[in-house]
């Protein structure tokens, strides 16, 4: 008899985004003319810079000749893109990152998954509340947490992110060993200061723990006083791994290139308290498990750092922003609280009243569709997320048709 993992069975998801599209769907079938404008995915809309383009074909040409043509790469990515991000991700901005210490892959969806069986079964695990759901949803697969019960998973610590605290989870209060951050945060678009930063390295680094941090979002970072990578604080090459992708920075979520940056010297430890290199351990599942990412991918990639790549980059973000400018005035406006949609492309709105009411009435009245909070976790209940990746007339026609709805609802 073939048994199955049972831990699948405690999982939650797919509920969120399932219960969205049902909710749309009747609601387009009961009025087809409806013209839907959709700010709930967390998915780009614009196309690949020029200079990716570009450069993607010419990788296709070369592999239509015996000549250029390549098969398997080297597993950890080639050194033209390595080099690259070391250099202009890392090296510019003043953190101690080598190419070696560069892992390309085809998303960090994978990598945020794949890191956690590196680790043991039973360590204890912070994880934010509300989050992406990637970093749960593997540690239940991987049966790290016990049942599902009122919302939450037994055997995790909860990182309540807040209006009280700007959205920033405390400190542990009680001691952990592997610790989920993300900055610019999804879902609520708040960011983290390099002194905040700093304060959870220190936490790391004292209690051996381990910083896995998401950097998807760094792109849309415009406050030159944050930091874009956790390596831009000292102390963190020897307690942390960053994860960033192509897909939000260049428009690559259907192109699929990211990375993950695990330096030499971080450190973690074996039952008799032994030290071993993370970066052996990734580097050993990394080719063990997969193959590289496409060459032509990655020459794609490796055109966001040339000099019109760059400039075409910002161009691609700055209109996201631009369309999360509006949304700010325009929830300001109504007198709505909320974070972000500076240095990020989502904006987490205080809907005060429950978060499904909210979704249906901006559904059904203004025929926008937005995310539910409480799909992020049970801190994002009352609150809903509004994604700027759409273009700006949509933007512009969602938002006057929320003010006139909400107009309507409030007179
Ligand atoms: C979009 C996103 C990613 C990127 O995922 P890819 O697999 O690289 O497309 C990673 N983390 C978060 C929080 C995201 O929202």
């Amino acid at each position: 008899m073939i048994r199955i993992n049972e831990n699948y069975l405690k999982l939650q998801s797919s509920y969120l985004f399932v219960e969205i599209a049902n909710r749309v769907s009747v609601y387009q079938q009961e009025n087809p003319e409806a013209d839907i404008i959709r700010l709930g995915i967390g998915d780009v809309t614009r196309a690949l810079p020029p200079a990716c383009t570009q450069a993607f074909s010419q990788g296709v040409k070369e592999m239509a000749v015996d000549a250029t043509f390549r098969g398997y790469g080297p597993e950890q990515g080639y050194d033209f893109l390595r080099d690259k991000i070391a250099a202009n991700d890392y090296q510019a901005r003043g953190a101690d990152i080598s190419s070696d210490e560069i892992f390309v892959s085809d998303g960090s969806k994978c990598d945020s998954a794949n890191i956690q069986e590196l680790f043991a079964g039973d360590i204890r695990l912070a994880i934010p509340d509300p989050v992406y759901p990637v970093y749960l949803d593997t540690n239940v697969m991987a049966g790290r947490t016990g049942e599902f019960a009122d919302g939450r998973y037994d055997k995790i610590l909860y990182m309540d992110s807040l209006p009280e605290n700007g959205f920033v989870p405390n400190l542990p209060a009680q001691p952990v060993d592997l610790i989920y951050l993300c900055f610019p945060n999804n879902p609520t678009g708040a960011s983290i200061s390099g002194d905040t930063l700093k304060l959870w390295v220190d936490y790391a680094r004292e209690n051996k723990a381990l910083i896995l941090y998401d950097a998807a979002y760094e792109a849309f970072i415009r406050d030159r006083s944050l930091p874009r990578s956790i390596f831009e604080i000292k102390g963190a090459r020897e307690v942390a791994i960053e994860f960033r992708s192509f897909s939000k920075t260049a428009g690559f979520t259907g192109t699929r290139c990211a990375f993950t940056v695990v330096p030499k010297t971080c450190m973690a430890y074996d039952g008799n308290g032994r030290k071993h290199s993370l970066h052996a351990l990734w580097n050993r599942r990394h080719s063990t498990k997969f193959n590289g990412v496409s060459y032509p991918v990655q020459r794609a990639a490796e055109a966001v750092y040339s000099q019109e790549g760059k400039v075409q980059v910002q161009e691609l973000v700055d209109y996201y922003l631009n369309n999360a400018a509006l949304i700010r005035k325009e929830m300001a406006t109504l007198g709505f609280e909320f974070a972000g949609g500076e240095n990020s492309p989502y904006i987490w709105v205080n809907c005060m009243r429950d978060a499904w009411e909210f979704f249906d009435l901006l559904l059904k009245k203004a025929g926008v569709v937005t995310t539910p909070g409480p799909g992020f976790g049970k801190c994002g209940e009352g609150f809903i997320r509004i994604s700027a990746f759409n273009s700006y007339t949509n933007v512009e026609k969602a938002m006057t048709r929320i003010r006139e709805a909400l107009g309507a609802e409030l007179s």
